[in-house]
């Protein structure tokens, strides 16, 4: 789960981060009212779940209240990413004389938190880390130790010369790490660490992602999460219990198994296509659950053909065939539908099928062929 800027600065303060108090607004008359309240000139930035804002168009400084009152217009209502701004964050600006990035991830590969930090932050880390890779400086913390003393003093002098600063740096990547443990984060990042001409080192931008794990057990994360900050299809597919993530291509996948789900996904690419979706509809039969994720695949108008890729374990395929039916019958599925599904109760499932006039074939290869040639066809 993503949190907004302001939510992500509040953990980052409560931790000692040194950052400017501000207030969030969701229309220009409260963003002139911050303005106002703050005095002198402020920024005025768009709360989505989208890095790339400020490229984007979506901060801006404000010298007078009246400034900060037509950015916020402009800026409320925007599209970043395909996302729709709702709120503004609106802050003192600082005086930037150097921006760095720090971030930590958790790393599958050392299994580890990483940090990763650069003297070349700002807007333009992604093509810093594509171009001169170089320039981010990486450790991974041994999380039965923590980050060590030496070790944020280490990152810290890859930053910075000036030994207060480098001070604290160091001081600012333990409280860093501190947050992104005691919050079950999977990314923490402050992007820039900026200084300012008098030297003082201050974050201007906060991101954290929660673990969804983490959520079950603290009630207070998961009272953050902005449901009308996320792609409905998400929202939906979480309401109605199943895992699903939105991709960018066309072929809508259905599959009960994370692992037949990814290896579904990675035979769409092998034969040539792309994925709208991945889709768990989980072990169990529920014939509700297949009608809820036809729905919203169908939602979608990239969705050009519609693959269920079923292996009946504990899973009944009949009862997916029913699910499908049923779906049918309640709503018009305009894309083709193309079916694998082999194992518990096929034969039934099969007759089912037949029934309205539906064929399921048996082998994998065979189907996703077929569904991406749809999908191609449709183009
Ligand atoms: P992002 O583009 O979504 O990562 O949004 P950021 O919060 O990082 O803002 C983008 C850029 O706006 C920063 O890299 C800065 O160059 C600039 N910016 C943000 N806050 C301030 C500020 O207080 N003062 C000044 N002068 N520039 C700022
Ligand atoms: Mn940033």
């Amino acid at each position: 789960m993503n949190l907004h800027e302001y939510q992500a600065r509040e953990l980052l303060k409560a931790a000692g981060v040194p950052m400017f108090d501000g207030g969030v607004a969701a229309t220009p008359a409260e963003a002139e009212a911050i303005a106002a309240r703050l005095g002198g000139t402020v920024v005025v930035k768009a709360q989505v779940h989208a890095g790339g804002r400020g490229k984007a168009g979506g901060v801006k400084l404000a010298a007078t209240p009246a400034e900060a009152r037509d950015h916020a217009s402009r800026i409320l209502g925007m599209t970043i990413k395909g996302l729709i701004v709702q709120k503004v964050l609106v802050v003192p600006a600082a005086e930037i004389a150097s921006e760095s990035y720090v971030g930590l991830i958790m790393d599958r590969e050392s299994q580890r938190p990483l940090f990763m930090v650069s003297p070349a932050g700002g807007i333009d880390i992604e093509e810093v880390a594509a171009k001169t890779p170089e320039k981010i400086h990486r450790l991974a913390v041994d999380p039965r130790y923590g980050l060590l003393g030496h070790q944020a003093l280490g990152l810290a002098l890859t930053l910075y010369k000036n030994f207060d600063q480098v001070k604290t740096a160091a001081r600012i990547m333990e409280q860093l790490y501190r947050v992104f443990v005691a919050n079950g984060a999977s990314l923490a990042e402050i992007n820039p660490l900026a200084t300012t001409p008098d030297g003082k080192v201050i974050a201007l931008d906060a991101k954290i992602s929660i673990d969804d794990n983490e959520l079950d057990r603290r009630a207070d994360l998961a009272a953050l999460r902005d449901e009308t900050a996320e792609a409905p299809s998400e929202v939906e597919a979480r309401r109605a219990n199943l895992t699903f993530i939105k991709l960018e291509g066309n072929v809508g996948c259905v599959v009960n198994g994370a692992g037949l789900a990814m290896a579904t996904m990675d035979l769409v690419k092998y034969y040539g296509g792309e994925p709208a979706n991945f889709l768990d509809i989980g072990g169990s039969s529920n014939p509700e659950k297949v009608v809820n994720a036809l729905k919203i695949i169908t939602a979608d108008p990239a969705v050009k053909v519609i693959l269920f890729n079923i292996f009946g374990g504990i899973t009944r395929t009949d009862d997916v065939a029913n699910g499908i039916v049923t779906a049918t019958r309640q709503f018009k599925v305009e894309v083709p539908i193309v079916i694998r599904l082999t194992g518990t109760n096929e034969q039934e499932a099969v007759k089912i099928l037949q029934g309205v006039g539906m064929k399921a074939l048996n082998d994998m290869d065979e189907a996703v062929k077929q569904a991406v040639a749809l999908a191609k066809e449709a183009k």
